[in-house]
């Protein structure tokens, strides 16, 4: 019975220090968010005592009438939200949606094409460390050298010399829409299934802000805590010719029991995610990539501008291509940090430096845009950057900016009251 602060206090402590990082820094890691204090309330709560295996109406378990409507209410929520006929809430994460969905859609040995790691793809869609390269036969597509777009007819040529039995389009770091009626289309010439992993992108899609794969892919997956502003899990949406195949890779192909405590925070971010304010939240998210985009490139804040992949963004994250600069990723990255911004450096697409230290960074504006800021903050936001990347070397006045905007959105407030650290 007694609170955590007593009962182990080394982890308080940790805990503690992560939140006065999160309040005193700026976020900008593109797969992450601040979750609302109701999703830390569902995923901090009894629900984690249960055991569920098994799916609503039809468990393993004794004891699952209440864990029952929260799948019921999560997958409910999830199909209404996407339009889809059919979903699984269960995957702990991305990365088990992703296996799950291999393991509905292919057998060990066929064949998937997907997006490139080392330009923009996920480890899931055949990296060959990760189950998908080692299962399965993988071949991939890239961006074109002189745009670094997804050319259609590239990968149209691609998977007729492949012959895949899965094409999946998504990404973890591409800056633009892909065209997803010409991946269906490429699918079918080939005789291939579609999958989109949306991991990404799925709040902007949920808001009506960026193309929905959902009526042209087999199976969509992504997880819930990137632009969705939900608990750290994934979901899959699929045709629902697709629904016993996928709940079956899941649990028990893929999975044991259910984290229910996990799923209750995924139906409450679900229901956010049809509010006017979640829409508003990834409008600003959306504006403030544009601007960060667009501040960075020009040279009227640094005197040099930097540049990014693409010119731009379609989406809730710039690429900065560091390829020409001095300056590489990683050392980007740790000024970045110093500044009290929080990114993460990426390769870009023909990266001529190491993976560890690459030749790019990764900004995103989903967290920002859930503490408030608007067009103004992520103007200050970006030409703090496009200071610091041009050489500066006033890191503390740039440090005592980021402090001020961190202070004029402050985090959290009151948690330590909600008790749950
Ligand atoms: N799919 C994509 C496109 C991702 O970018 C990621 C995470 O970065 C994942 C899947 C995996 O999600 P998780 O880290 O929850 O396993």
């Amino acid at each position: 019975t007694a609170p955590l602060a007593e009962l182990d206090p080394e982890v308080a402590q940790a805990m503690a220090g992560e939140l006065a990082r999160q309040r005193d820094t700026l976020e900008m890691i593109a797969s992450e968010n601040f979750v609302p204090r109701a999703v830390l309330q569902a995923q901090g709560s009894v629900l984690t005592n249960k055991y569920a295996e098994g799916y609503p109406g039809r468990r393993y378990y004794g004891g699952c009438e209440h864990v029952d409507v929260i799948e019921d209410l999560a997958r409910t929520r999830a199909k209404e939200l996407f339009g889809a006929d059919f979903a699984n809430v269960q995957p702990h994460s991305g990365a088990q949606a992703n296996a799950a969905v291999l393991m509905a859609l292919m057998s060990p040995g066929e064949k998937l094409l997907g997006l490139d790691l080392a330009h923009g793809g996920h480890l899931t869609h055949g990296m060959k460390l990760n189950f998908s390269g080692k299962l399965y036969e993988v071949e991939s597509y890239g961006v074109s050298k002189e745009d670094h777009r997804i050319d259609m007819d590239e990968v149209r040529k691609v998977a007729v010399a492949a012959q895949p039995k899965v094409i999946v389009a998504g990404w973890s770091a591409y800056p633009r829409h892909q065209d997803f009626a010409a991946f269906r289309s490429i699918a079918d010439e080939v005789g291939a299934y579609l999958w989109v992993d949306m991991a990404h992108f799925a709040g902007l899609v949920a808001a009506g802000l960026h193309p929905s794969p959902v009526p042209y892919a087999d199976v969509v997956s992504s997880t819930v805590h990137k632009t969705l502003g939900g608990p750290r899990s994934g979901l899959i949406l699929a045709k629902q010719e697709w629904a016993k195949k996928i709940n079956s890779a899941v649990f028990p192909g893929q999975q044991g029991g259910p984290l229910m405590h996990a799923i209750a925070a995924k139906a409450v971010s679900l229901k956010i995610a049809g509010t006017d304010e979640f829409k508003d939240r990834q409008q600003r998210t959306l504006t403030g990539a544009k601007i960060l985009a667009e501040r960075l490139t020009a040279s009227d804040v640094s005197g040099k501008g930097v540049s990014v992949l693409t010119g731009g963004t379609d989406v809730h994250l710039v690429l900065v291509d560091l390829r020409n600069s001095q300056l590489d990723g990683q050392q980007g990255e740790d000024l970045l940090h110093e500044v009290g911004i929080t990114v993460n450096r990426n390769a870009v697409p023909f990266d001529p430096r190491p993976p560890m230290v690459t030749s790019g960074l990764r900004i995103g504006t989903a967290a920002l845009a859930s503490r408030g800021f608007g067009d103004e903050q992520f103007t200050e936001v970006a030409d703090i950057i496009g200071t610091a990347l041009a050489g500066s070397s006033d890191v503390e006045s740039l440090r005592d900016r980021v402090t001020k905007l961190a202070a004029d959105f402050p985090l959290y407030e009151g948690l330590e009251d909600w008790r749950l650290i």
